[in-house]
């Protein structure tokens, strides 16, 4: 851990990019098949890779409570540490410096350390690991350790860097690093692949993930034309549900994520519906809840999530299916480079059933025709569509133009903001994320409905900052409550029902239109138009519509 802990110190240390490739290409170089995978995987700031359930569970209230117990600091002091740095890692590693056993650990048992927290039950379970850990290290090692834990490394190292320190290491063009990294979707199973030279090895097979092809925004009909460069573009819906990517052949199913986990447990009635469409395949698809032949919001589909095993009543409660819209591998031949059309054609002749649908698509051959199937699709309660042309193949893991989303905002309110956090890295010491409310009209009470993190420069943010320093009721470290004066302007793509806000509601993605200093507090939004919009776009009447474009 120590030469980990010195090379991401010295990576960090450089903002030169070719330094930071040269000192890491150099780092892996020595290091066995095994500890290139753990150092790979920890390098682009995570603890696991992405065949394993990646949540160590551990919360920010276990690790502060660790490392006040070996330091011996009060909170006072942890907390002027924190405000020094504004990062976990570097945070932990100041102040447990001369306060451990400073050994030197191997990556092995760092990762079965991992391994313990993350199959540890509960938070006082978990923290007996971390703890005997945490002691152990050298503080080089505790501050990369946390930057691990905590999943963001801050020494400006992107996955593209380490792509080319494992090109640089084992003298392959960075090129084949990438499509080896594109088709498995993991760095370590990359690095150790390009370390033995397997580049052709490389395309799809089943029972390993491989990574999703992406979209690119546009926010016009007109400008997805232009980028397209197609004559003609299908569409099918945006579906707001999971991404999710089904492998199966004889009977043997898998399901892996977005972030490509196994996900299988979690969705029994796919798992088990697979078997019968009779052939080997890989779906690309959105997994959506689904009940007597109504699409339910995401809000329901959240109670599916994260879960390896699913009860009987939550099934019945919450059923799924899989809407597919992109075909990869069919009876032992990969379609990666099939075009699109061919891909569906494919699909469509393999006459699928509940729980497995196609996506419903249509095609467009001018701006304005795009226009009035997104108008459609707003209606039937879409928070935008997927423009895509017919004419290219899969490439994983890329975001292309190709596939294109097109989203609008659904609406813009005027809120005010109720409290502000402290943002990190480039916006370290500035109050940048702000949590906004509307006005109850039957309580009278502000009832908070998002947060927003994007929308000012860095100059308003500055302003800002000043002003909620001045109107700060309650300073709560990381977080303060202020007075609700500062009225903003915010525009969104769609509302969920949310237990996390007392409105009930949570604004998705959020970002901040402009300051409405010429607008008093009390003249805000209210809950009752955040309701209206809901019940509009996103209610009862909406979810009928569903049902067709579903069972197309
Ligand atoms: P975003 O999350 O905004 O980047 O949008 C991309 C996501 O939209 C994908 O990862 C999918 O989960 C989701 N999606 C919904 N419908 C489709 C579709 N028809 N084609 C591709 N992706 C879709």
């Amino acid at each position: 851990m120590l030469d980990f802990a010195r090379t991401g110190a010295a990576v960090g240390g450089t903002p030169a990019t070719l330094e930071k490739t040269r000192l890491l290409a150099a780092y892996f170089r020595t290091l066995s098949d095994d500890d290139l995978r753990r150092a790979a995987v920890f390098m682009t700031g995570q603890a696991f890779g992405p065949s394993r359930r990646s949540t160590l569970g551990l919360g920010w209230a276990s690790l502060s409570k660790a490392i006040s117990e070996i330091s011996g600091r009060d909170d006072d002091e942890l907390q002027s540490i924190f405000r020094k740095h504004s990062d976990l890692g570097d945070w932990a590693g100041e102040a447990l410096e001369g306060r451990t056993q400073n050994e030197d650990v191997s990556l092995e048992e760092v990762e079965k350390t991992l391994e313990e927290i993350r199959t540890a039950r509960g938070a006082a379970k978990k923290a007996v690991p971390l703890e005997k850990l945490l002691r152990r290290l050298h503080a080089e090692g505790v501050r990369f350790f946390v930057k691990v834990i905590s999943r963001e490394m801050r020494i400006g190292l992107s996955v593209g860097l380490v792509e080319a320190a494992i090109a640089e290491a084992f003298g392959v063009p960075v090129t084949q690093v990438k499509r080896v990294h594109l088709i498995t979707g993991d760095i370590a199973e990359t690095a150790v692949r390009i370390k033995h030279g397997q580049v052709e090895t490389s395309n799809v097979t089943l029972f390993r993930p491989v990574r999703f092809m992406l979209a690119s925004p546009v926010e016009t009909a007109k400008e997805a034309f232009q980028r397209m460069a197609a004559e003609k573009v299908w569409t099918e819906e945006k579906y707001d549900g999971v991404r999710c990517q089904l492998h199966h052949a004889d009977g043997r199913v898998e399901l892996f994520s977005r972030d490509l986990k196994e996900t299988t447990g979690a969705f029994p009635e796919l798992a088990e519906g697979a078997p019968r469409i009779g052939h080997a395949v890989l779906f690309d698809g959105e997994v959506l809840a689904h009940r007597e032949g109504r699409v339910l919001r995401f809000f329901e589909l959240q109670r599916r999530l994260g879960r390896k095993k699913v009860t009987d009543d939550l099934r019945s409660e919450v059923p799924v299916v899989l809407v597919i819209f992109d075909l990869l591998y069919l009876d032992g031949r990969s379609l990666l480079d099939e075009p699109l059309e061919e891909r569906r054609r494919l699909l469509e002749g393999l006459g699928l059933e509940h729980p497995f649908l196609l996506a419903r698509l249509e095609e467009a051959t001018s701006p304005d025709d795009l226009d009035r199937i997104f108008a459609d699709t707003r209606e039937r309660g879409h928070e935008g569509l997927m423009a895509k042309d017919p004419k290219t193949p899969y490439t994983p893991g890329r975001r292309g133009l190709a596939w294109l989303k097109l989203k609008r905002p659904l609406a813009t309110l005027d809120v005010v903001v109720t409290a502000v956090e402290w943002g990190h890295g480039k916006r370290k010491g500035v109050l940048s994320d702000y949590t906004f409310a509307v006005k109850d009209t039957a309580s009278g009470r502000l009832v908070n409905v998002g947060k927003a993190y994007t929308g000012l420069t860095d100059a308003e943010i500055a302003e800002m900052t000043k002003r909620f320093l001045e109107t700060t009721i309650e300073d709560r470290g990381w977080a303060r409550v202020v007075r609700p004066e500062v009225v903003l302007e915010v525009a969104f793509d769609s509302i969920q029902h949310s237990g996390r806000h007392a409105s009930g509601y949570a604004l998705r993605f959020p970002r901040i239109v402009r300051i409405r200093d010429d607008k008093p507090a009390q003249e805000i939004d209210t809950l009752q138009r955040v309701t209206e919009l809901y019940e509009r776009y996103f209610g009862t009447r909406t979810q009928e519509k569903l049902t067709e474009v579903a069972e197309t």
